[in-house]
């Protein structure tokens, strides 16, 4: 018989009522130090006072009035988005699959007002994750994605990932857009080199084809600065954004510059739900701590502990883990076993990872934790390796 709740996940048999800064406690009292962060989302950690205040606050004020009306908090966070960033405007959804369906009508639209609309088509890249639209499946292209979902939406060619000649000869008077993650969470943590994504930017300025990024799972603060494309120097025509951006709360944003969004008009998209007072209440504030200088500077240093920390993890299980990747904390770890195994290793030390593509499990903290939690946690991965060690053949 099915399930009540449609069963498209494999879930771990764990069931969290509480959860505060890194921690999250079962009804039993266990307590589980958090490395998954909600898949990159609680980039403040559970139950942040800061946040839960501004929720309340909103919450007995006004939740939802819908897009027919102005709304003061999505103005707000609109303009903090624009300062903070490359954009010039600003399209609030509740995820980021709708950040990414609008990002691909929005480069359609483009081409089409410039009176080229046969110049569609989108270069992505394999391993993408764009999320689970037939739009957004479309476009990263997997089989695991697309199988059994029929015809595609047409316009998409996958490259593959690194191969800058490849996307060199790809990219032409045909190409509509190329649309990227900055560092590949689902992927397997790859991060696109800076020096490619500066070729890359050069290529698009040449040929005329729109840059989007997708930094919904490496955005806000993960690497280390707000947006990961920064470190490269370089920005994109449009950007999708989610995950971290509402610190939990449902909330993605479509981030653009006004030459991306020319086509888009009054009627051309919306949403009902989409940047709401309470999501956008709360987004603001999460922006506002983690674009700070500060905050930044304590996760590039916090990043560079659990690094050195996970370099020594490989070292000492060399039958477990290959190698530490990532940038900030944003960290993957390339594992010999299979990685729902370690993951599960991780659950019986206590601490939570999340599987990624290419042998890789994914270490997405909280931006907030703390040095003593990075030893924690680092102890508990060992925990977790030496177990994997002894059931080795
Ligand atoms: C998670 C993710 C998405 C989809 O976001 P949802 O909020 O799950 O719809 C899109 N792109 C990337 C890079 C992601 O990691």
């Amino acid at each position: 018989m099915i399930p009540t709740l449609l069963p498209t996940y494999n879930r771990a048999p764990l069931a969290f009522v509480k959860g505060q800064g890194s921690w999250l406690e079962t009804a039993e009292g266990v307590r589980y130090l958090d490395l998954a962060a909600g898949i990159a989302v609680n980039v403040l950690g559970h139950a942040n006072p800061d946040l839960v205040a501004v929720l309340r606050e909103q919450a007995g004020r006004l939740w939802h009035v819908s897009n027919l009306y102005r709304i003061p908090e999505q103005e707000r966070l609109a303009d903090l988005l624009c300062a903070a960033t490359f954009a010039d405007t600003v399209f609030f959804t509740n995820s980021g699959t709708e950040a990414a369906e609008l990002a691909i009508k929005m480069v359609r639209r483009y081409w089409s007002q410039a009176g080229t609309p046969e110049r569609s088509e989108i270069l992505t890249f394999e391993g993408a994750f764009h999320g689970r639209s037939t739009g957004a499946i479309a476009a990263a292209g997997s089989e695991k994605l697309v199988k059994g979902y029929g015809a595609l939406m047409p316009g998409f060619r996958s490259l593959p990932w690194g191969d800058m000649a490849a996307l060199r000869a790809a990219i032409g008077a045909q190409t509509a857009a190329v649309m990227v993650e900055t560092v590949q969470g689902e992927g397997g943590i790859r991060p696109m080199p800076d020096a490619d994504l500066k070729e890359l930017r050069a290529w698009c300025d040449a040929s005329g084809a729109l840059l989007v990024l997708d930094e919904v799972q490496c955005g806000m603060g993960r690497t280390g600065r707000l947006f990961a494309h920064e470190w490269a120097g370089i920005s994109p025509d449009i950007m999708m954004v989610a995950k971290g951006i509402g610190g939990g709360f449902p909330l993605g944003a479509l981030l653009a510059t006004e030459t991306a969004a020319s086509a888009m008009v009054v009627g051309s998209h919306g949403s009902t739900y989409g940047g709401n007072p309470l999501a956008c209440a709360v987004g603001a504030r999460v922006l506002e701590i983690v674009s700070d200088k500060a905050f930044l500077a304590e996760v590039n240093r916090k990043a560079a502990l659990l690094r050195q920390k996970l370099e020594g993890l490989v070292a000492a299980h060399p039958q477990v883990f290959e190698a530490v990747r990532g940038q900030g904390l944003m960290l993957g770890l390339k594992c010999r076993p299979e990685p729902v195994d370690v993951v599960r290793a991780g659950h019986d030390a206590l601490v939570l990872t999340v599987p990624a593509a290419d042998h890789v499990i994914r270490l997405l903290p909280a931006l907030t934790i703390s040095d003593a939690e990075i030893d924690e946690a680092v102890v508990r991965l060992d925990r977790a390796a030496a177990t994997l060690e002894t059931q080795q053949p």
